[in-house]
Order: C-alpha cells, then structure tokens, then sequence
C-alpha cells in the first residue's frame, strides 16, 4: 500500500481451543479483507500439540510465538482455571513487551489484543506506546456482566447464588444468581477476584471486540455500541466459527455416512463441547432418555466423571475407560437402527451442517451456540460450566431457540424429562417455534458477515481505524 508497511496486530488468546479458533479466525478476516499481518502470541504452558498444528497451519501473514514458561507452583493446586490464566499473564508482562518490542523492530504495531482474562497485558502493550484492545471469544451477556461486576460487587453482600432476585444486566432477561458465571460464584476465591480484576480494567480498552451479531442479543447490542455510553467502544464481529471438513477425526468418518443416510432433519446431535462430562447416574438418565424418546440420535459419548463436568477439557479425557462400556446394558444394541454412538468426539461443523440433523442437545458453549445458529439447528440447553448457563438463560428465554430441560432439586434431569424435551424439540409445536426462529437466525448470521453486513462493517471501522494510527 504505497510504501506503508502493512499493518500489524498482536493478539493474545488464553488456552483451550475454544478461543484459539475465534482469534484466528479474526485474523483471518483482516489478512483477508484488509491487508494487515498478525501475530499470535501464547503460553507455551498451555498450548498442548493440537493447538500448535493448528498454528502452524494458519496461513502465512499470520505467525505465532509461544512465551517463555512462567512458575504458578505456589498457586493452590486446586486454583481455578480464571486464576491460573490471569497469574500467568500478569507474570508474563516482561516477556509480552519484549515480544511486542521485537516486532516494532520491522513492523508497524497498531494493536495489541487480549482475551477476556488477560487484561494485565495492557501493561506490556502501554510500555512500547501501543493501543490496547479485548476481545471476547463469547458473547454480549458475558460482556455486559464484565462491565457491570465492579458496580455489582460494590453493592452486593451475599453470594450471587443467594440472591433473592435474579440479576438484571442491561439489555437481557432476568438471569437468576445461581446461572451466573461460575468462578463468580464464590467470593472467597481467587477467581472471583481475578475476574473482577479484569473486568476492572476493561475500561482502559480503546475497544472490545465480541464474537458475536447483532439479531443474537438485539437489545444488548444497541446499549453497548450506543455513542457516548460511558463504555470503550465495542464491535460485534461474529459469528466467527472454524470452517467445516477440517482434519478427519477417528469416528468422523462413519458418524458422517450414517447420517448421509437418515431423513431431513430427523437426527438429534447430542454433544457437550470439547471437554464436558456428565456423571455416571446422568450418562445413564441421557441414555435410557434418549431411547424413550423414540427419536434418531448421533450422541458423543463421554467417560463419566464422578466431580467435575469440565473434566476434559484439556486433556480430551475424562473418567478414562471405554466409554462406550459404560453405557446401560443392552442400550447399544435396542437402539441400533435409530441411534448413533460415538466415543469422544465428532466433526461437530460438518454433524451441523448436515441435512439429516435437526437439534442439537449442546452445553451452550458459545462456540457450539453459533455453530448451530449458523446451521440453523435448534438446541436443547444443557449447560455445565463457565459461563453456559447464561447462555442457556439468554437462549431460551431470550432469544428463545432452545428448549431447557428441568432439572431435580440435585441437578439431575431424569430419563421421563430428557425424553419429554427430545420429542418436544424434534415433533412438538414449541419445537416447530424454535426451529422457525433459529432459521431466522441463521439468515440473519449469514448477513452480518457479508459485506456491508453489521459485523463486517465493524470490522471494517476497526481496520480504518488501525490503519490510520499514528504508531510507526
Ligand atoms: N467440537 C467438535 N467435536 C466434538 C466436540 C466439540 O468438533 O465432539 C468443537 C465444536 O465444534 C466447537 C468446540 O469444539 O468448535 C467447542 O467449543 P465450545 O465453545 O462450544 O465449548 P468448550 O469446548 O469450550 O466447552
């Protein structure tokens, strides 16, 4: 471009896959649409081989470094995630400068972008003159509830989870206390305090960029992109979501061809991200659910987890076993010409976009949440953890594209319920409702991605924006 350097930006994403995707993806969308080169930057003790090949297999205006290993051997070994990450960062901010300092050594850095937990970057980012940015992998709701926690924390007593009345964010249904994020559940813990660490510092953003669109959270988008709110500037710049036929998966294969095979959206696709678990009881209560239903189903099946329903979300493994043996006797072969069963994992994007599935029984993580907008499937809500039970609040009673199963006063849902819901979803009238809406929703996620779409523009505003920055 006429002798300018190109652009760069360096984004830092926090662990898991769930977040590597959506960053690189926005990449993507700036190498792509206008012009800049990225850099990815990342713990080197969190990123496990499957995200370094996913790394090293971005297209080339897109590098990644991964820094120098930070001790968190004095953390508790029970600290929560949301501590590790932000300890991690705020231990990092020498090496994060540095990192910046080398790339302004050839390149012009515009922005530095860090993720939801990673606030304290700022700091490297202010060091080297560079303007400082978040990007949120989910969505408005965990966004509104972020700019809204200090005041929130100042006034409250209690726990969330005793809050007499449900907890009202701007521009969303009442979420009752218990739904709100999980590491804000206990005060006393050092995730609660971390988390309000980071949402302090939001503030100090030039802008907040949200995986997410418009038609999803309608009434939120207008607070939060309002001028003059008082808030950084945010830009819906979703739905961004990985592309479908990606790397072949054990399994992926055969779960493909059998649903090649079943009718138009007769196929329910049960599945709980990358990393949930349910317990024995609950894996049973799904199977013999699923069965009374009568329904066609392609369920990814877990090894139960006695404690912990995010039990694999890093090492992809959970109770360990077989898990295929652990289900109910006689289950596999009474559901043989209806039911698909899968350990593990499936190629969930290509599952989705298949003409055969027509719900998704899904945890809500946001990912799986747009990915079935995307397809237009409607959803049963089963959230378990981080932030999916606002998700699944927003879903069903916001947005309403999905149906939620009641639960016993112990958490479980039972066979009769999950049943009720599956035959509800894919035969019932409310079912019909949700699916015509969710279809509404899909055209809707198309659009604003497209030019001159809503996300697109913003996006499109973001890179003027960069483009035109002083920093040499
Ligand atoms: N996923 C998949 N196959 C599976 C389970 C998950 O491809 O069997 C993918 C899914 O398509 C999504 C991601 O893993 O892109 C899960 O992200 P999400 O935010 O929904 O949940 P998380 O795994 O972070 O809890």
């Amino acid at each position: 471009e006429n002798g300018i350097p190109r652009p760069h930006i360096a984004v830092m994403p926090t662990p898991g896959m769930g977040h590597l995707i959506p960053f690189a993806e926005f990449a993507k969308l700036l190498v792509d649409r206008h012009h800049f080169t990225v850099t990815i930057i990342g713990f080197s003790e969190f990123t496990n081989e499957a995200q370094e090949a996913f790394l090293d297999g971005l297209p080339y205006s897109i590098t990644s470094v991964l820094l120098p290993p930070v001790s968190l051997s004095d953390l508790p070994a029970d600290a929560r995630l949301e501590t590790r990450i932000s300890v991690a960062t705020a231990r990092s901010v020498p090496a994060i400068r540095s990192v910046l300092q080398q790339i302004q050594e050839t390149r012009r850095l515009v922005a530095y972008i860090a993720d939801l937990f990673g606030t304290d970057g700022f700091d490297a980012a202010k060091d080297v003159g560079v303007p400082q940015y978040v990007f949120i992998p989910t969505n408005f709701l965990f966004l509104t509830l972020m700019l809204e926690l200090p005041a929130l924390d100042s006034v409250m007593a209690g726990e969330f989870r005793e809050l007499a009345d449900p907890v009202r964010l701007p521009g969303f249904v009442p979420i009752p206390g218990p739904d709100i994020l999980d590491p804000l559940q206990d005060r006393r813990n050092e995730s609660y305090r971390w988390v309000l660490h980071n949402a302090s510092r939001y503030r100090e953003a030039e802008g907040i960029m949200v995986n997410t669109f418009v038609e999803i959270e309608p009434e939120a988008a207008k607070l939060l992109t309002a001028e003059e709110n008082g808030w950084p500037a945010v830009y819906p710049v979703g739905p961004l979501i990985r592309g479908g036929g990606a790397a072949p998966h054990e399994g992926a294969v055969e779960s493909l061809k059998w649903l090649e095979k079943q009718p138009v959206e007769s196929v329910l696709f049960v599945s709980f991200g990358s990393g949930g678990t349910l317990s024995p009881e609950q894996t049973t209560e799904v199977a013999l659910g699923l069965e009374a239903s009568g329904q066609r189903f392609l369920w990814v099946v877990r090894s139960p987890s006695e404690k912990d329903s995010s039990a694999a979300y890093f090492t992809g493994r959970s109770g360990g076993g077989d898990p295929l043996s652990q289900l109910p006797e006689g289950f596999l072969q009474r559901t043989k010409e209806v039911g698909m069963v899968v350990p593990s994992w499936a190629p969930q994007i290509d599952v989705l976009a298949s003409a055969a599935t027509g719900g998704f029984l899904t945890h809500c993580g946001w990912n799986s949440t747009l990915e079935s907008v995307v397809h237009g499937v409607p959803m049963i809500a089963w959230p378990l953890f981080a932030e999916q039970r606002m998700n699944a609040v927003s879903l069903v009673e916001g947005v309403k594209v999905a149906l939620r199963p009641a639960a016993s006063d112990d958490g479980m849902v039972d066979r009769e319920e999950i049943a009720r819901v599956v035959r509800e979803l894919m035969e019932g009238e409310e079912g019909r409702e949700i699916r015509r809406r969710v279809k509404g929703l899909k055209e809707a996620a198309a659009a604003a991605l497209e030019e001159k779409g809503s996300s697109a523009e913003a996006i499109a505003e973001l890179a003027k924006k960069w483009k035109s920055s002083a920093t040499a």
